[in-house]
């Protein structure tokens, strides 16, 4: 079990959010020009890093707005929260 310093609602239990992804795994922006390999190495190879990483985390029983936290995958410690401006 782990806890979300939430910059809105406080600390809140992890079961109040959904995961996101690692913030460095973004939507390629065209994705109509990638080959099938690529598109499919996008889908299916998702970064897992063993230690800290950043990530988007949606406080949907809460606030209902993304944050983005840095986790030790690891020890599951949780470093930082702030709030995302650019989703809803
Ligand atoms: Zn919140």
């Amino acid at each position: 079990m782990i806890y979300i310093n939430c910059p809105y609602c406080g600390e809140r239990n992890e079961d109040e959010f959904v995961y996101g992804g690692d913030i460095e795994h973004r939507r390629p922006e065209d994705p109509a020009s990638m080959t099938d390999a690529e598109w499919c190495e996008y889908i299916y190879t998702v970064p897992n890093v063993k230690g800290w990483a950043t990530e988007h985390w949606w406080h949907v029983r809460g606030c209902n707005r993304w944050i983005t936290i840095q986790r030790n995958s690891a020890s599951n410690e949780v470093r930082t929260a702030k709030g995302e401006s650019d989703h809803g």
